[in-house]
This record gives structure tokens, C-alpha cells and sequence, in this order.
């Protein structure tokens, strides 16, 4: 019989490099999934549901809140996300691994509940690299913007909760932290 898989949770403010470096470390392992969220935001320009986030209604986001098949969910910018409580545990009951970039506010609901993980936070370089990638971005208005700031300088302040901190100074050496991350967590005793 197969062991059960390892539940990896990622948090970053958002600007952090987060996106791309979770995509770079998943091509490099098959034994990773990721786990896609549920969002009532609008997909931005090139998200795909069902690749990026599963974009869903308000309503059906209250629906499924009341029928508590969230594992976690949050408002975050004012708008809700969630993880699929049946996705992760049939996930983990496979033997799959899964990686989850979640706000700090859904990390916390699972490092509070009985599930094992591994939790990992990621800093940006400085303050002024996060809003001009922010601003770089191009796809959020200027309130959403400094919205997202006051919320990183928020967020920053509860990477100590975290098990691994990970600077993305340099986003090759992040992915190989974060690599090496993965392959000690997932190594057999
Ligand atoms: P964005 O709208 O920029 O894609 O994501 C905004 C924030 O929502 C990010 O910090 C991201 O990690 C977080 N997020 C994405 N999916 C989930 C989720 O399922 N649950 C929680 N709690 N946060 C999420």
C-alpha cells in the first residue's frame, strides 16, 4: 500500500514571484500536484478556468461555504477563494503530494486542523520590488493595488508561523531552495 502524500502550503503577498516559482518547481516533480483553487474573482487576462483557479459564483461559494466542503476558504481583496476539502483528501489518500498557494488566513485553518504539512512562506525582495511588479503586472487598477500593499506589509508580519522562509531575491535559487524543500520532506525515512 501506498503512504499518504504530503500536503505543501505556500503563502506570499501577492507581487512575491509566487506563480512562477510554484510553476517551475511543479514541472519538476510528476510525484506534485497542485491544487487548483475556487475563486469568485474575474479571470484575468490569460487565466484558464480549471488551470489557474476554478472561477465560480458568489453564490456557489456561499453554497458550498454552508456545506462545509471547504478544507479552508478566505476573503482575501474582496473576493473568496477556496480549496476543495474531497480534492485534497482523495489527493492525499492516493499517495499524490500536493502543493497549495493559499493567503495566510486559509494556511492558518489548516495548520489548525489535523493535517500534516509543510508550510512554507516566500518574501519578496523589498517593498519597492513587490508594488512595481505589482504595477508591471498591469492587470489590477490602482486601488487593487495599494489594496494588495497594506496587505503584504500585513502579511509579512506572520512569516514566522511558517516552517521555511524563502527569500525570491534571485528566482533560480528560490526554485532550487524550494526544491531541496520538497525532496527532504518527501524523502522515505
Ligand atoms: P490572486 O487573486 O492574486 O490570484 O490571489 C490572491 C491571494 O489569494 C493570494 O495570496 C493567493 O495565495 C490567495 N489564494 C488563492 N487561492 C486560495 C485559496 O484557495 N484559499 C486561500 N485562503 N487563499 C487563496
Amino acid at each position: 500500500m501506498t503512504g499518504m502524500g504530503k500536503l505543501f502550503v505556500i503563502s506570499a503577498p501577492s507581487g512575491a514571484g509566487k506563480t512562477t516559482l510554484v510553476r517551475k518547481v511543479l514541472s519538476r516533480f510528476r510525484s506534485l500536484s497542485y491544487s487548483v483553487s475556487h475563486t469568485t474573482r474575474s479571470p484575468r487576462k490569460n487565466e484558464q478556468n480549471g488551470f489557474d483557479y476554478f472561477f465560480i459564483s458568489l453564490e456557489e461559494f456561499e453554497k458550498k461555504i454552508n456545506l462545509n466542503l471547504w478544507l479552508e476558504w478566505a476573503k482575501v481583496h474582496d473576493n473568496y477563494y477556496g480549496t476543495s476539502r474531497q480534492f485534497v483528501r482523495n489527493c492525499l489518500e492516493k499517495g499524490q503530494s500536493l502543493l497549495l498557494d493559499i493567503d495566510i488566513q486559509g494556511a492558518k485553518q489548516i495548520m489548525g486542523s489535523d493535517l500534516d504539512l509543510v508550510s512554507i512562506f516566500i518574501i519578496p525582495p523589498s517593498f519597492e520590488v513587490l508594488s512595481q511588479r505589482l504595477e508591471n503586472r498591469g492587470t489590477d487598477s490602482r486601488e487593487v493595488i495599494a489594496k494588495r500593499l497594506k496587505n503584504a506589509k500585513l502579511e509579512m508580519t506572520q512569516k514566522d508561523l511558517y516552517q521555511y522562509v524563502v527569500a525570491n531575491d534571485d528566482l533560480d535559487e528560490a526554485v532550487e531552495e524550494l526544491c531541496s524543500i520538497f525532496e527532504k520532506e518527501t524523502a522515505q525515512p
